[in-house]
């Protein structure tokens, strides 16, 4: 057994107050992981709180569990007393802790062990242990592989397959990603065996719009796409005013940036839009072009071929750094 292991089965070895965090506007991954683990712990007999940083998309609230999350704006001294009075606070799907917004300082400050699960580049290592592969789906898969590592494959029901399965689907585009490795469908069809609908759970994420969102989404794609062959790049950019005008809810621009990759001939997708007091930008890429390196222009970061950031900016001078950071970096672009 590896050292990792070792560790986290002391740790377990009695029931422990757990708290599980994941990023802001969690997605299907950092929800679904994050379920599933607080439903094997559950099993295993500790005491466990779930606390999501920001709200979540409707299309996220079938996950079995999802009705014991703690949305941490809406109770912030609730959050607060369960990060402070936990013995664990299990970090998912991130690995710098700006992510988790306003609560950073008190998972930070919080004496309780901190376990990073994450397949995010360039960790920030505030963790005293990780399990962490970069080459992994999903943090979802790593929830799958961390179970059995601690032998306790028969524990996984139903219910905590689903949201393995589920996080799996979203992070790999439905297995069509280039994270999407033989182990991912091995993984996969054991899920499956183990009672998932397959069909029900891609319903659920993807067979839910609402007509608002679909005629935002035109919008959008009318008015709103830059395309600059001469960069093989193209760009969504969106405005508050759109966002007023359609009533978008969190988890409506989900899946638009990739409208802007799928153009023939384009290396990388970018879409920007206003969101609170800033500027958030999502980075989706293909032929050796890293999303990162552009994500990381905008303090953020994530995986080679999709990530994110933040600009400070007004909309218009965002877009004017990210041209200048196209012509600054066109040896990214495989432009030749
Ligand atoms: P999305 O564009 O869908 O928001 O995110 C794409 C990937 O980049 C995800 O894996 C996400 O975790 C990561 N990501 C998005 N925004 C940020 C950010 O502001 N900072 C960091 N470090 N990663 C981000
Ligand atoms: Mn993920």
């Amino acid at each position: 057994m590896d050292d990792t292991i070792r560790q986290l089965q002391e740790w377990l070895a009695s029931p422990r107050r757990i708290a599980i965090t994941t990023h802001q506007k969690p997605d299907a991954d950092a929800l679904g992981s994050s379920l599933a683990l607080y439903l094997y712990l559950q099993a295993r007999g500790h005491k466990v709180e779930v606390v999501s940083p920001t709200d979540f998309p409707d299309f996220l609230r079938w996950l079995p569990g999802v009705q014991h999350i703690h949305i941490g704006p809406s109770d912030p001294d609730r959050a607060a007393w369960i990060f402070e009075g936990a013995d664990l606070i299990f970090c998912l799907d991130l690995n710098w802790l700006n992510r988790v917004n306003e609560f950073e300082k008190t998972v930070r400050n919080s004496e309780a062990r901190k376990v990073m699960i994450d397949h995010h580049m360039e960790p920030e290592g505030f963790e005293d242990l990780s399990y962490s592969d970069e080459k992994a789906s999903s943090t979802a898969e790593l929830i799958y592989r961390l179970i059995h590592d601690l032998g306790d494959g028969s524990l996984i029901t139903p219910e905590i397959a689903e949201n393995i399965y589920t996080g799996m689907m979203t992070d790999t585009g439905s297995f069509r990603y280039t994270n999407t490795s033989p182990q991912v469908h091995r993984i996969a069809a054991h899920l499956m065996e183990l009672g998932v609908d397959s069909h029900r759970a891609y319903e659920n994420i993807y067979s839910n719009s609402s007509p608002e969102r679909l005629r935002f989404i035109g919008h959008c794609l009318s008015n709103c796409l830059v395309v600059l062959p001469q960069y093989k790049t193209a760009y969504i950019k969106v405005d508050r005013e759109v966002f007023r005008q359609f009533t978008i809810r969190t988890g409506d621009t989900e899946g638009l940036v990739n409208y802007a990759l799928g153009i023939k001939d384009v290396n990388l997708g970018v879409l920007m839009t206003t969101q609170d007091d800033m500027v958030k930008l999502s980075f989706r890429s293909r032929n050796e072009v890293p999303a990162a390196e552009f994500a990381k222009e905008f303090g953020g970061g994530g995986h080679f071929y999709a990530a994110g950031g933040k600009s400070l900016l007004s909309l218009a001078d965002t877009e004017k750094k990210f041209l200048d950071l196209l012509e600054a970096h066109k040896s990214y672009l495989q432009l030749d």
